[in-house]
């Protein structure tokens, strides 16, 4: 329970700082200084962890990055993940574009979710945004993922950016309809490395509802209070969109979620100016209480709210491929 009342019930662990892509809105094109490979955390540091965290609570681990996918071996530490007791939702989010290879051992392992993310559907927007050409390989990996059915849902993930996203709004909502995916329209976050961000580039979620409804009425379906989207199905039954709306309708007085980065550090927040050094608490051979009283201290502390459009915010401490979106 964070200070506010809040239950923590969600951790997303960042496995890597690294990306193969280079979107716009996250990464300069030439990338970041990428961690010493010594201050990431081993699958066993973070397999520790998760035990830890499933022990006062936390039910939701999703894996992310940087491009989780590019950690070698990583099968083997979502095998490590699904035997935590407790810890019983097991998800992943990646760019998809080495998922057509890592599908089936990550099923074998016990993945049971996935999200991939998805700008655009066309070859020359996609590049743009990616800064790789790599549409067709992203759509093998979500092929890839629909050959499992006990992977289910498969959430599309797309940052909704004005003057770009508009016109990927239609070929998007129409994979919805026409696949078993859940296409997500995600609002646009100052959390770009580049700090180009301006509120008037936000894209919001209720403008891309009414560009979907002039083709397409949709009907509200009811969501858990933690969730961060909203959930919308086609009147005609084809198909489920969500709306992930953190700067118009922000959802922080329900968020249940906290973050460990790829070297250890916990974040009660993705906007956090401060953050909370379990690596060295467990690297200098801390027992799991002691792993959980920090853990506790830290997510007592743990933001009220984000400030993105209060006068004078004051961005994150790192951007959003250093986090682990
Ligand atoms: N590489 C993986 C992927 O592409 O899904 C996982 C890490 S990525 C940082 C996680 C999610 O954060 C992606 O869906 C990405 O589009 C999103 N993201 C990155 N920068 C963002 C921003 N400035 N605002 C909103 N979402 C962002």
């Amino acid at each position: 329970m964070d200070g506010w009342g809040r239950e923590i019930r969600s951790v997303r662990v960042s496995v890597t700082d690294k990306c193969n892509f280079r979107c716009t809105y996250c990464m300069p094109a030439e990338g970041l200084t990428w961690l010493p490979k010594p201050e990431i955390l081993s699958f066993e540091e973070i397999a520790r962890l998760v035990g830890v965290l499933a022990r006062v609570g936390v039910r939701e681990v999703r894996l992310t990055g940087g491009e989780p996918l590019v950690r070698r071996d990583l099968p083997e530490l979502v095998r490590m993940l699904a035997a935590i007791p407790g810890a019983d939702d097991l998800s992943l989010t990646t760019n998809g574009v080495l998922l057509d290879r890592l599908a089936e051992p990550l099923v074998a392992a016990g993945l049971r979710r996935i999200n991939v993310s998805l700008d655009s559907l066309s070859h020359v927007r996609f590049a743009e945004i990616t800064r790789r050409d790599a549409l067709d390989q992203v759509l093998r990996g979500l092929e890839a993922a629909e050959r499992y059915p006990e992977l289910r849902p498969i959430k599309v993930n797309c940052v909704a950016v004005r003057g770009q996203t508009e016109h990927e709004v239609h070929a998007l909502a129409e994979l919805a309809r026409r696949k078993p995916y859940v296409v997500r329209f995600i609002e646009f976050m100052p959390l770009d490395a580049d700090e180009a961000w301006r509120e008037d580039q936000v894209l919001t979620g209720a403008e891309i509802r009414a560009l979907i409804e002039e083709r397409w009425p949709l009907v509200e379906v009811s969501a858990p209070t933690s969730s961060t989207s909203r959930r919308y199905r086609f009147a005609d039954g084809a198909g489920e969109v969500g709306f992930v709306n953190p700067v118009s309708e922000p959802f922080c007085s329900s968020c249940d979620r906290i973050r460990i980065t790829a070297d250890g550090q916990l974040r009660t927040c993705l906007f956090s100016r401060r953050e909370w050094d379990l690596k060295s608490v467990l690297r200098s051979g801390a027992a799991d209480d002691e792993l959980e009283r920090h853990i506790r201290f830290a997510v007592r502390h743990k933001e009220l709210k984000h400030r993105i459009s209060d006068p004078g915010f004051v961005r994150a401490s790192r951007s959003m491929s250093q986090i682990g979106g």
